[in-house]
């Protein structure tokens, strides 16, 4: 069976238990933010492309309250990986607030830095159901939980909830030294349940895409527990092959492309691999397109033909599946009742998402376990909301 998960309220209690016993008193601002799955639309981003994520009912939840005091300090209930759980930092202002040890503080250090006013010192408990380092965003669901911390604090939010999203990216690119892309904090920041969203990563454009008949669905999150090898130099040679094709085409980017371009870079003498990578990306797009308008209508056997279509490409075109990943979803792809499988995120590790009736799900993962010679984890996602302040009564 798939791990079944705590409800938000229970993540709650177990927050605001911990805060009492950790620093004193109750909590007095309690907020949660949810970790997301790329149902379609994979190296897009960069590209200028779309991308259709939907939000995770595993969410990071932080609880605490402002003390008066000159020091933060902050309680992860969760392991962090080679560090310290708890760390405490002073500073006059957001504008001296600098990186440092432990790593994982950064996230929370670069909100602080990057939120609209100054906010008073806190003490404050997190916990979180979104895996660590599982390609589900739990670092997104981190600094989008609390930049909405910080909202209620402080009482003050940007107009937008587009303006939250692009200072948590920014957060993430200066404190934690990650250059992440926006969709992660896009729809940890804006995720709507029984919904997901295209967005496009040109001007940002959002449109929630409403999941008609997703009662009879499900989609089956699988954690090949395989260590993530995406080097950054394989990343930027991919990346790198879609500007050189951009450019030789005379395009801004492969989002103003299409096949009759791909067929025109052969012509040119494209390399075989730049033809492959700028085909997949030309294709992906228009399949995320094609993926939001059946999910509109409720064909889902439509959206389960493109989410295999969006992974073979991925595993032929761009390269970067891996034989974990691909045997997952083989094996998931022989069960009657799966609609669809592929891998979701950057690839070379991580999690696979299969889309399938929910009357199959317990066969898919018997199947699952059975072929993976590793051991896989399972979660079924129901698309959940996105960020919010939570009552701590
Ligand atoms: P992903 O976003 O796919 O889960 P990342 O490497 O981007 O993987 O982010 C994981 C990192 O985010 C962790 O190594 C840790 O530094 C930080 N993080 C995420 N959730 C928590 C948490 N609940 N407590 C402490 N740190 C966390
Ligand atoms: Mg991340």
């Amino acid at each position: 069976m798939a791990a079944s998960l705590p409800d938000v309220d229970s993540v709650k209690a177990k927050a605001l238990r911990a805060f009492a016993e950790n620093f004193g008193g109750q909590a007095a601002v309690c907020a949660y933010a949810p970790g997301r799955v790329n149902l379609i639309g994979e190296h897009t981003d960069y590209n200028e492309g779309f991308v259709l994520p939907m939000a995770l009912p595993m969410v990071t939840v932080i609880a605490g309250r402002s003390h008066g005091g000159k020091k933060t300090r902050v309680l992860s209930l969760n392991d962090v990986v080679g560090a310290t759980n708890e760390f405490e930092f002073e500073a006059g202002s957001r504008a001296d607030i600098k990186p440092g040890e432990p790593k994982w503080a950064n996230y929370i250090k670069g909100c602080i830095a990057n939120f609209i006013c100054d906010v008073p010192a806190f003490n404050a408990v997190i916990v979180s159901t979104v895996p660590a380092g599982a390609g589900l965003s739990s670092s997104a669901a981190l600094e989008v939980a609390t930049y909405t911390f910080l909202e209620t604090l402080s009482g003050k939010k940007p107009e937008k909830p587009e303006q939250k999203a692009l200072a948590c990216q920014k957060a993430e690119h200066d404190f934690a030294g990650v250059p992440c892309g926006i969709m992660d904090q896009f729809i940890s920041a804006m995720g709507k349940e029984g919904c997901a969203l295209l967005l496009d990563c040109r001007d940002l454009v959002t449109k929630q895409i409403p999941m008609l008949h997703i009662d009879n669905y499900a989609f089956l999150i699988t954690n090949s527990n395989a260590p993530h090898k995406l080097s950054s130099s394989a990343y930027c040679e991919r990346r790198d092959c879609c500007y050189e094709a951009a450019k030789m085409l005379g395009k801004k980017s492969l989002r103003d492309a299409n096949m009759n371009d791909i067929l025109a870079l052969t012509s040119r003498n494209a390399s075989d691999r730049i033809v492959k990578r700028a085909r997949h990306v030309v294709t992906e797009i228009q399949r995320t397109l094609n993926a939001a308008v059946a999910l509109e209508k409720g064909d889902f056997q439509q959206f389960g033909r493109l989410m295999n279509e969006s992974h073979d490409s991925l595993r032929d075109d761009y390269e970067v599946s891996s034989k974990e990943l691909d045997s997952l979803v083989s094996a998931a792809r022989e069960v009657d009742g799966v609609l669809g499988s592929r891998l979701t995120g950057a690839g070379f590790g991580g999690c696979t998402v299969t889309l399938l009736r929910k009357d199959a799900v317990d066969k898919a993962i018997q199947h699952m376990k059975a072929k993976y010679p590793g051991t896989p984890a399972f979660y079924i996602a129901t698309p959940s909301g996105g960020a919010r302040e939570i009552s701590v009564n």
